[in-house]
Parts: C-alpha cells; sequence; structure tokens
C-alpha cells in the first residue's frame, strides 16, 4: 500500500492532531445504542498517536442520536428544542463513555462544549483557545462538541465538520482528520453516477470542487459533502492538512497512515496570520457592506476600505464585528473587521475620510476596515 505515501505523512509528521467523529460512526443507526466495541478501536488509535508524542483533540457528536433514543423521540427530523433537549441526554453518556474507556487506559479526559458565538467573538475564541494550550499541556485528552443544548439556531454551527475546523484552526493544529460514511472526495455523488471519480488529492478549493459538495445519504448525522468542503475551507486556510476518509472500520485512524483511501486536502501555501485566519473563517458575518468599483480595484491592491468607496451597508453591525465586503454585483469578495457601526458607515458612505469627524461629531479611523483587518476571499476579480 505504497501508493500514497507521499501524502500519507501529513498524519504521521503532525504535532497536533484533530480528530472528529461524526454520529453516523458513533451510534447504530438500528438500535440507537453506541457502537462500543468500534468506539475502543478509536481511542486506541487515539492513545496510538500520543504514544508518539503527538497532541490529540477529539471532536465527537452523538449526543442527539444518543440522546433520542433515550426520550424515545420518534424518527425522523427533531424539532430544535427536542434535539436540544435529547443533546442534553445523550452528551452525559457520551461523556461518560469517553471518560471510561480513556481513564480506564490511564489518560485524564476533558470535555469542552462550544457554539459559535464561542470562536466568533474574539475575545471568547482567544479564553477557549488558551483553556485547549492548557489542557494538552497538563496531558490531558479535550473531546469537544457543540453546546447543543443553549446553542439557538442563530448561533448554532449545526454540524461538527465546521466545529472541528474551528477547534483545529483553534488549537494551531497541523491536521484534521474528519472520519464519516463517506471515504473521501467525488467529482459526482458515486451512489448515482457509475463516472464518479475518486478525488485523492485536493490543492486548492476551487468553484469546481466547492461544486463537488452533494449532500450525503447518512441518516443519522447533520453534515455531508457541504459542510466536509466548508471545514476544509477554514483548516487549509489555517495551514492545516484536512483528510476525509471512512471510518467505519476498526481502527480508522490507523487505517489511514496504513494507506486506505481518503482525500487529502492540502493547507494553503501562505497561511494568513492568525488574525486573518480568524476573520476569513468567520462563519456568520454579522452584516455587510456593498462597495463601488474603485473601492474594488482599490482592495485588489490590497488597500484598505475607505467610507467613499462604500455604497451600501447591510446591519445590524457594530464596530469590531466582521463584515462581508460585497462588490457592486453583490458578489462576496473579502471580509473584514469594521471600524465603525452600521449606523456610523450609513453616514459616512460615499464620504471623504476628512469629512468624519463633522458628520460624526467624533474623531474615527480614516479606514472604514483598515488592510490589516481585511481578507480578500480567493477568486475576487474585478
Ligand atoms: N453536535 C451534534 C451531536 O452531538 C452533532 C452535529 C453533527 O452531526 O455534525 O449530536
Amino acid at each position: 500500500m505504497a501508493r500514497h505515501s507521499s501524502i500519507r505523512s501529513p498524519l504521521g509528521k503532525a504535532r497536533r492532531v484533530v480528530v472528529k467523529v461524526g454520529s453516523a460512526l458513533l451510534v447504530d443507526a438500528r438500535t440507537g445504542r453506541l457502537n462500543r466495541a468500534w468506539l475502543e478501536t478509536l481511542v486506541e488509535d487515539l492513545l496510538w498517536l500520543r504514544g508518539r508524542d503527538q497532541q490529540v483533540i477529539l471532536v465527537s457528536s452523538g449526543a442527539i442520536a444518543l440522546g433520542r433514543r433515550q426520550l424515545a423521540l420518534s424518527k425522523g427530523a427533531l424539532r430544535l428544542e427536542e434535539s436540544q433537549a435529547a443533546a442534553a441526554v445523550g452528551q452525559i453518556r457520551l461523556a461518560h463513555a469517553y471518560k471510561e474507556l480513556l481513564e480506564s487506559r490511564g489518560v485524564t479526559v476533558a470535555q469542552v462544549l462550544l457554539t459559535l458565538e464561542d470562536s466568533e467573538r474574539r475575545r471568547r475564541y482567544l479564553n477557549a483557545r488558551a483553556t485547549l494550550e492548557t489542557l494538552l499541556s497538563l496531558g490531558a485528552l479535550p473531546v469537544i462538541n457543540e453546546n447543543d443544548t443553549v446553542a439557538t439556531a442563530e448561533i448554532r454551527y449545526g454540524d461538527n465538520d465546521r466545529l472541528a475546523a474551528r477547534v483545529a484552526q483553534m488549537a494551531g493544529a497541523d491536521c484534521l482528520i474528519l472520519l464519516s460514511d463517506v471515504d473521501g472526495l467525488y467529482s459526482a455523488d458515486p451512489n448515482k453516477d457509475p463516472a464518479a471519480r475518486f478525488i485523492e488529492e485536493v490543492h486548492e478549493i476551487t468553484p469546481e470542487i466547492a461544486a463537488m459538495g452533494g449532500r450525503s445519504a447518512s441518516e443519522v448525522g447533520s453534515g455531508g459533502m457541504t459542510t466536509k468542503l466548508l471545514a476544509a475551507r477554514i483548516a487549509v486556510s489555517a495551514g492545516a492538512h484536512m483528510c476525509i476518509a471512512a471510518g467505519q472500520h476498526r481502527h480508522p485512524v490507523r487505517r489511514i497512515e496504513q494507506g486506505a483511501r481518503c482525500t487529502w486536502f492540502l493547507p494553503a501555501a501562505t497561511p494568513g496570520t492568525a488574525r486573518k485566519q480568524w476573520i476569513a473563517g468567520t462563519l456568520r458575518p454579522a452584516g455587510a457592506v456593498t462597495i463601488d468599483r474603485g473601492a474594488l480595484a482599490a482592495l485588489l491592491n490590497g488597500r484598505s476600505l475607505l467610507p467613499a468607496g462604500v455604497t451600501g451597508t447591510r446591519g445590524p453591525f457594530e464596530r469590531g464585528d466582521t463584515v462581508s465586503v460585497l462588490a457592486p454585483d453583490g458578489a462576496e469578495i473579502a471580509r473584514g473587521i469594521t471600524a465603525y457601526s452600521d449606523g456610523d458607515a450609513a453616514r459616512i458612505m460615499g464620504r471623504k475620510s476628512v469629512e468624519i469627524e463633522s458628520i460624526l461629531g467624533f474623531r474615527g479611523r480614516d479606514e472604514l476596515i483598515h488592510r490589516d483587518d481585511l481578507v480578500l476571499l480567493k477568486h475576487a476579480t474585478l
């Protein structure tokens, strides 16, 4: 199985690895119970990585799938409050299983529940990052899930693929493994199209790759290929390798290193600064500003966004929030941290920076978004 020898190494070389397991693997769809025998082999794999001095963070789904059985919630889609109730019941079972499996092998497990807000508000993000760092330095194995019971529809990640990518970014991991019920990325849905090609390596997430999304047929989890590609975007721009691999086999992580078929996404050649990565990875910009062609040309030349080039705002947003920057045709071409709220931005748009003080009554920054706080999205053109 030397076929993958050139690209198998990302896992072997990684210093810090995030492994994400989906609900469909953890929970038996028929019985609604934890696949314990399989889980033991996963845990052994994580310890095998640790035994090679690699730090490991596990992002585990499965709370809702486990809890719904316990609460006898009927099959089919759950209402938001039902899935939150199921998560409350399932999470404690999940955590218990990890505690038993890991502590019997001498490893301390730490439970960390995160919401989207925790990674979108910079202070919370930095705080969560410091906690993870401390746990790892103390030798604990963090097991992370979304804090499903408190997250409302607006602040949910909704899928653990993106949560895992955010965790990888937050922790500065060099490798993210998404274990799923599919073995990787195909050019088309292999269940429907016999000509579907398997993609072993992705160097750049082009629009063509992004279009390969489609939804997986998995019943238990909430993700699909689309969410995995969104995760890949976050992970690779943070400088991590990401792998999508089939997880249903025993020892699913070790298999990857032994050359099992999977798709590797290679990290961006020049990962941005941590601050820029964080801006680009914002899942829900607070609002948007639309700019004219002159401003678009300036941004493409690496300049800041001045109020003069703004033609519209969509709030509400506050100073310090991340907003989308939209080209005249409405396409999102950049993201950045705004120096003005939506109300103030609307008052100074189209005006010269020297006029800001007389319009607003205070002297703010000359730029609406400074170039240090601005990230152009790939494929932005005039
Ligand atoms: N956080 C959810 C759970 O633990 C799963 C989300 C997902 O399937 O990606 O049940």
